[in-house]
């Protein structure tokens, strides 16, 4: 089993795992909240390294990530356990008891696969990566030294440790937040340490220089409200930069939510906060475009089934307008 890579050894054979703001203490036996971590005898180990729950080979839109390399293909791996639960789940998806249930992949193996399918990057979500962070971190090494670009997809309750180790291999950041303030986070996660998401954000998008996109459902009577998404718009805004892509996504349209048409407010919040790049999505729906937030020039085409022309972008800048345009298209930092 591989031993994890963040973590202290104290009295009597506990552990501290420092892999996410946790912070679990961990007793012989005995897993960590996240059901990934396992002390035995003293030496924290990762039965989660190399097992995938899933894996899907798509146009990078499809994860709603716009301004990362687009009209390429992703590989995306998921793994096994989560730090937090959601209203959906209330606890992590452990890893499955039986043999046959346990796929392995090795980090070479995700590699050569990605390459034989044509994608030009790897990307790990589905299940949280912070807490699957010695394969991430292995695949991401080895993803880098072949070309191809890495984005994780995370609930961004991760420790600045296990940045450190990640932000030289990894090119994106794509963070889901819920809000800005602690009712969302505490209604949905029970989470009062929800500042310290915040805190990773920026730092990953500071320290480490990481394309930066956030993903936030919107979830009614939890994080709907005007105040709510303008109090986040204007974290985005004064923290990560107005030209940070904000990505709001709509209930499934079999829910007994808002019309999709009626969301169109929540986009507006965004814009009116100064916003540059804000999409609404609603699961099943055409992916839109990228407008000149300047003046208003299509610069990256998008329609269904995930045709992406790119268009008026001349190093880096608008070709009509001269407004700079925030694309990430380099592997380099
Ligand atoms: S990664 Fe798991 S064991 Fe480690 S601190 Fe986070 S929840 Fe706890």
């Amino acid at each position: 089993m591989q031993e994890a890579l963040l973590y202290d050894r104290l009295d009597d054979r506990q552990v501290l795992c420092r892999q996410c703001p946790w912070r679990c203490q961990i007793a012989p036996g005995e897993l960590g909240r996240c059901r990934v971590r396992l002390n035995q005898e003293g030496t924290l180990f990762a039965p989660n390294y190399g097992l995938i729950s899933a894996a899907a080979v798509e146009p990078i839109e499809r994860r709603w990530i716009y301004h990362l390399f687009p009209g390429t293909v992703l590989l995306t791996l998921g793994g096994w356990g989560n730090n937090l639960r959601c209203r959906h789940r209330p606890e992590p998806a452990a890893i499955p008891q039986e043999q046959g249930k346990r796929r392995f992949l090795d980090a070479e193996r995700a590699i050569s696969f990605a390459l034989e399918r044509n994608c030009r990057g790897l990307g790990w979500g589905y299940e949280e990566p912070a807490v699957w962070l010695e394969y991430v971190l292995d695949g991401m090494k080895l993803a880098k030294a072949n070309g191809l670009y890495t984005a994780i997809l995370t609930n961004g309750f991760i420790s600045p440790e296990a940045l450190d180790l990640l932000g030289p291999y990894l090119d994106a950041y794509i963070v889901q937040l819920l809000a800005a303030s602690a009712g969302p986070y505490e209604e949905v996660c029970g989470l009062e340490e929800w500042p310290a998401i915040l805190e990773a954000t920026a730092y990953a998008r500071k320290r480490w220089n990481c394309h930066l996109e956030v993903h936030t459902p919107l979830l009614p009577g939890v994080n709907q409200e005007d105040n709510l998404l303008r109090e986040l718009a204007g974290w985005i805004r004064d923290r990560v930069g107005k030209d940070t892509p904000w990505h709001l996504i709509g209930p499934e349209a079999t829910e007994d939510t808002v019309p999709a048409e009626e969301l169109e407010w929540a986009r507006m919040v965004g814009v009116e906060a100064g916003l540059e790049y804000v999409y609404l999505h609603r699961p099943g729906q055409a992916p839109t475009s990228t407008l000149c937030p300047s003046c208003g020039q299509v610069l990256i085409q998008r329609q269904e089934t995930y045709y992406v022309k790119l268009s008026g972008i001349e190093e880096g800048q608008c070709s009509r307008c001269g407004h700079p345009i925030r694309l990430q298209r380099s592997i380099f930092k």
